[in-house]
């Protein structure tokens, strides 16, 4: 028996082997001096084990290992032969959906249907997504006059180096790996020591469906050591970051160091409007679900409703109904539970201060501000929180809280609400509710923003590309062009005719 692997049984009763080492090379091992750290259940605020945390020593393990693999075996492997593993991967993860649900409910509070039909169901969708492409990335020719030929060919960049956070565990290393893998390259994923433990399980069916070795490589580990580690890594090509926005800025300076690619996807606070012609009822229930689904945990969620005057008591008195009659506060497993808990003591305390930050700020608290515990006593719940009249200059109104927690605010005319909408340092979304075509393609059109939902919040496709504009990151995943961070371009010019 050694430490690497747990047998688990969850809250609702499933039980399963769970990896607690680093996954190198396709192997498990411990961590060089044996480190670990904790991961809880924040329904409970239990421990549910303790996983190997890794150092820079390993992170030198694993990029050799992608090195390796990347000059190996991987490279020579034929297009097809690569969307076809990546095909078999999402069947794996189909198969062992519900335990994949399973442990990001436990170790994340999410609900386990939203694991279930968000998480898992997006995972899938992506690998399936990405194998499609694996054989269909190519490059161009370009034949100028009849001395020349040149040709264009698009290569993987390398070993690549992903750094996650804990919002979508599963969900967030997918969207990063499916793209690399289907463009050749091979990987080392930094999962966030908050919620490790399905990216380990999950390491498991990589290896299971015959990946190469040394093409996935997990580590577990604090930011400041483990990630840092990466992003200054010379062996590795390129960083894929999803995180906050001050977290983002430290990553890129240290990758600067090496002057490897990266792309960052990080905060948000992101508007949603509603023009008086809007479908009231649908503004509400959109607006509802785009701030609260996933315990607000979500860097695109519309955090900041602005609704035009004539509509804005209305929309205040329905937003609070429709809280008071979706969010089921509680048990993850319960099936109709909407909210859990917050990830974290850290994340909870933010969500707190923020409530009284906004109190002391003179913004009107229509409901919700209060944390409680479930039965027994315990867990890291927050009540989903509204505050109204809010203007731009509080706090609340510009920072990204991270929780089930949304400002309103009221706005009189079209170019005062898309000034508002963009007077923030984030781009990532915005909502846009009206019946009027033109003004819905008009606004879309001026807002600065990767995303416009016209009439939906957070309606994300694995086809369409996401990403941020201003400091919401560069770079896009999912879509055709999420395919382009991880290749890199070599042209070749060749001579013909012509003499020197
Ligand atoms: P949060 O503060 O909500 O945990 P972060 O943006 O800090 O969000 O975390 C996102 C990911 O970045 C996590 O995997 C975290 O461990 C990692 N990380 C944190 N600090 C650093 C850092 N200085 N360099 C590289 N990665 C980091
Ligand atoms: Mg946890």
């Amino acid at each position: 028996m050694s430490d690497l692997h747990i047998d688990l049984t969850a809250p609702n009763g499933l039980t399963f082997k769970q990896p607690l080492g680093l996954f190198i090379d396709n192997e498990w091992v411990s961590s060089s001096k044996g480190a670990k750290i904790s991961t809880i259940n924040p329904a409970n605020e239990e421990e549910i084990c303790a996983v190997h945390a890794a150092d820079s020593n390993d992170v030198d393990k694993a990029v050799e290992a992608a090195r390796r693999a990347f000059n190996g075996e991987w490279r020579e492997l034929d297009t097809s032969v690569r969307g076809e593993l990546l095909y078999k991967l999402s069947d794996l993860v189909e198969q062992h959906g519900d335990v994949l649900a399973t442990i990001d409910a436990m170790d994340n509070g999410k609900t386990f249907q939203a694991a279930r039909n968000v998480d898992i169901v997006g995972a899938i969708a992506l690998l399936r997504y990405y194998a499609g492409w694996a054989d269909k990335i190519h490059g161009k020719v370009i034949d100028p006059n009849p001395d020349k030929l040149a040709y264009v060919l698009r290569e993987p960049i390398g070993v690549c180096g992903a750094i996650i956070p804990w919002n979508f565990p599963l969900l967030n290393i997918v969207t990063k790996l499916a793209p690399a893998l289907a463009a050749g390259n091979t990987i080392v994923v930094k999962v966030a020591e908050q919620t490790p433990l399905s990216a380990l399980y999950f390491a498991n069916l990589v290896k299971e469906v015959g990946i190469p070795a040394g093409v996935v490589n997990v580590l577990n580990g604090a930011g400041r050591e483990v990630g840092s580690a990466i992003a200054a890594h010379p062996g590795i090509d390129m960083i894929t970051f999803t995180g906050s926005t001050p977290t983002g800025r430290q990553v890129m300076k240290t990758a600067a160091g090496t002057l490897k690619r990266v792309t960052l996807e990080t905060g948000g606070k992101s508007p949603l409007l509603v023009f008086p012609d809007a479908d009231l009822e649908q503004a509400v229930r959109w607006g509802h679900r785009g701030i609260m689904s996933n315990q607000g945990q979500v860097c695109s969620a519309t955090s900041r409703i602005l609704v035009h005057a004539d509509i804005y008591d209305t929309f205040v008195i329905r937003f609070k109904a429709e809280v008071e009659k979706i969010s089921k506060v509680g048990d993850p497993f319960q099936s109709d539970t909407f909210q859990g808990p917050q990830v974290t003591k850290d994340q909870f305390n933010r969500v707190l201060s923020y409530v009284e930050a906004g109190k002391q700020e003179g913004a009107q608290l229509v409901c919700g501000g209060a944390a409680f515990k479930n039965v027994g006593g315990k867990g890291l719940y927050i009540a989903p929180t509204v505050f109204a009249g809010v203007t731009d200059s509080m706090a609340i109104a510009q920072e990204e809280v991270f929780g089930p927690f949304v400002v309103i605010a009221p706005f009189h005319d079209e170019a005062e609400a898309i000034e508002r909408a963009n007077s923030t340092i984030f781009g990532l979304g915005a909502s846009v509710f009206t019946r009027d075509i033109s003004r819905a393609l008009r606004v879309s059109k001026k807002i600065q923003s990767g995303t416009i939902w016209v009439n939906s919040s957070n309606d994300d496709d694995v086809r369409v590309p996401f990403g941020g504009y201003k400091q919401s990151g560069f770079g896009r995943e999912m879509g055709e062009e999420g395919i382009e961070p991880y290749t890199i371009t070599k042209s070749i010019h060749v001579n013909l005719n012509s003499k020197l």
